[in-house]
């Protein structure tokens, strides 16, 4: 399968990022956390205005679920799920708009604070993990597709199975390094705390699921 490319741009900012940007590597959670929260209001929104839709807010969740053997960390949510083009363009292009000129211009050192503000949440993951997996069914779809990328070399997509609509983005997280630490994003107690950190204000429940040793 041909792998697309990401906008010249967005490699550049992904490539800064990941090497740079952030400060904290932990944020990469709050970032995909937030999405998934999102992603619940969208439905929710919808289920105000359309009749046939209705929202029983015990079925919408974000689960968060870490396999210590497999060092993979999934974040799945019930939220109304991306179709392919949606895949496409939401994940395949980021901060369009003058990230890096915004950067340059203010002569940002310690530039954490950007994140969330220029749309570039979603490649935080790349901070922790060496391959990002998204499979998402949207709502008023019957098809799946999943999304993978190994980070700034592009992207593949490809049609998947997924029974229920919504998102689950599989990080499979980084060994660790001599200087930098990355099994810590697979246990309980720290997930815990950055969740408690960062999301505490998320109105949807947070299941959280840890296997593995
Ligand atoms: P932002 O949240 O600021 O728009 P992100 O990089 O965090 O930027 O996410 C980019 C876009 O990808 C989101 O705006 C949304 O359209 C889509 N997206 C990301 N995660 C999800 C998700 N879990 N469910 C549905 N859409 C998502
Ligand atoms: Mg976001």
């Amino acid at each position: 399968m041909a792998k697309k490319q990401f906008k010249a741009e967005s490699k550049r900012l992904l490539e800064m990022m990941i090497n740079s940007i952030y400060s904290q590597k932990e944020v990469f959670l709050r970032e995909l956390i937030s999405n998934a929260s999102d992603a619940i209001d969208k439905i929710y929104y919808k289920a105000l205005t359309d009749d046939s839709l209705t929202f029983e807010k015990d079925s919408y969740y974000i689960k968060v679920a870490a396999d210590k053997d497999n060092r993979t960390l999934t974040i799945t949510d019930t939220g109304i799920g991306m179709t392919k083009e949606e895949l496409e363009n939401n994940l395949g292009v980021i901060a369009k708009s003058g990230s890096l000129s915004f950067k340059k211009e203010n002569e940002i050192k310690d530039g954490h604070d950007i994140i969330g503000q220029f749309g570039v949440g979603f490649y935080a993951a790349f901070m922790v993990a060496d391959v990002v997996t998204v499979i998402s069914k949207a709502l008023g779809s019957d098809e799946a597709y999943k999304w993978e990328s190994t980070g700034a070399d592009g992207y593949t997509i490809e049609q998947a199975e997924k029974e229920t609509v919504g998102t689950e983005i599989t990080l499979k997280i980084k060994e660790n390094t001599e200087e930098e630490q990355y099994d810590e994003f697979l246990e309980e107690y720290r997930l815990k705390s950055i969740i408690k950190k960062y999301s505490d204000f998320i109105r949807y429940p947070i299941k959280m699921d840890v296997k593995g040793q």
